[in-house]
């Protein structure tokens, strides 16, 4: 679209730049992200690149999702990297505001999707999501997109935002992508980083817990106890770990279920030393491991 890669700081300006192009007939996909890349988000930008005619992606991590004594100052970032990368898979603008752009003094006004935040990351993690579904309205009402695209790594956050756009009648379709894995199996995230050498092989008992649930699975298995039982002894037996949680939920509720009938998904949250990792997998889906 753009010959060069634009970097744009300023909400007024994203709102202009996209405005223009709507008006010119333009489709935008948009793309939100915390930065520092990894594949899971370049192949998002990948999808974005394929549905729209300029590809936007953010840059921004939202102090608002982060509680009192999570990694938020820690977070990784490398913004020069991850400039290199966007521009190679052809994004046409990076919008990376920041605090005070996003929060301005003053600033009082949330957004709150209330039943399918309450279970799983929502117990462990309150006001998570609140900051979440903020940040992306935000985010949207800059960047103005047709399309956005999240990864279903993050799946109550997929569910979340689904449900946002629905609820608020935003003019927006909502992408899922599923998730990409390094080659040993453990799910790309920008919080591996914090895996000391030791502790991977613990790491990657997410991976393979989920894999063992869906061979259970696919032997008939549809008791959910069953099944949450086996995955939690399978993850207590690797040093290092700590569970938050393993669940099995409706995918459109997020409530536990007794029984797998319809869509569910199992999803996990383990802390391996001072690193929370979470994984899912949806019964029946394909599973690269
Ligand atoms: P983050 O920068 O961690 O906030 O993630 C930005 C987007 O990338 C979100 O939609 C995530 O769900 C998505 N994402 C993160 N990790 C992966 C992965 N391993 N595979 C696919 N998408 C991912």
């Amino acid at each position: 679209m753009y010959v060069e890669m634009k970097i744009v700081r300023s909400v007024r300006e994203m709102q202009r730049m996209s405005e223009s192009l709507r008006n010119t007939g333009k489709i935008i996909s948009f793309v939100p992200t915390m930065g520092y890349f990894h594949e899971g988000h370049l192949s998002l930008m990948r999808e974005g690149r394929k549905r729209g005619d300029c590809l936007m992606v953010s840059i921004y991590v939202n102090p608002t999702q982060f509680g009192p004594g999570e990694d938020f100052e820690r977070y990784p970032r490398d913004f020069e990297r991850d400039r290199n990368l966007a521009d190679g898979v052809g994004v046409d603008v990076i919008f990376s505001p920041d605090d005070r752009e996003m929060y301005p003094e003053y600033y009082q006004t949330n957004v709150n999707v209330e039943r399918v935040t309450q279970n799983l990351c929502g117990l462990s993690r309150p006001g998570h999501f609140r900051g979440v579904t903020t940040v992306c309205a935000k985010l949207f009402n800059s960047v103005k997109p047709h399309v956005t695209i999240f990864g279903k790594k993050d799946f109550q956050q997929f569910v979340t935002i689904k449900r946002m756009v629905q609820d608020l009648n935003m003019d927006l379709e909502v992408v899922g992508m599923p998730t990409v894995r390094e080659a040993d199996g453990i799910a790309m995230s920008s919080r591996n980083v914090y895996l000391k050498a030791h502790e991977r092989e613990s790491a990657l008992s997410l991976s393979r817990s989920l894999k063992m649930a869906k061979g259970m699975y696919e032997k008939g298995e549809r008791n959910a106890r069953n099944i949450l039982e086996a995955v939690k002894k399978f993850i207590e037996e690797h040093p290092y770990t700590r569970i938050d949680y393993v669940k099995i939920c409706d995918t459109t509720t997020l409530e536990d279920v007794d029984h797998l009938q319809g869509e569910t998904v199992l999803a996990l949250a383990v802390r391996i030393d001072k690193t929370r990792l979470i994984d899912n997998y949806v019964f029946g889906d394909v599973l690269d491991i």
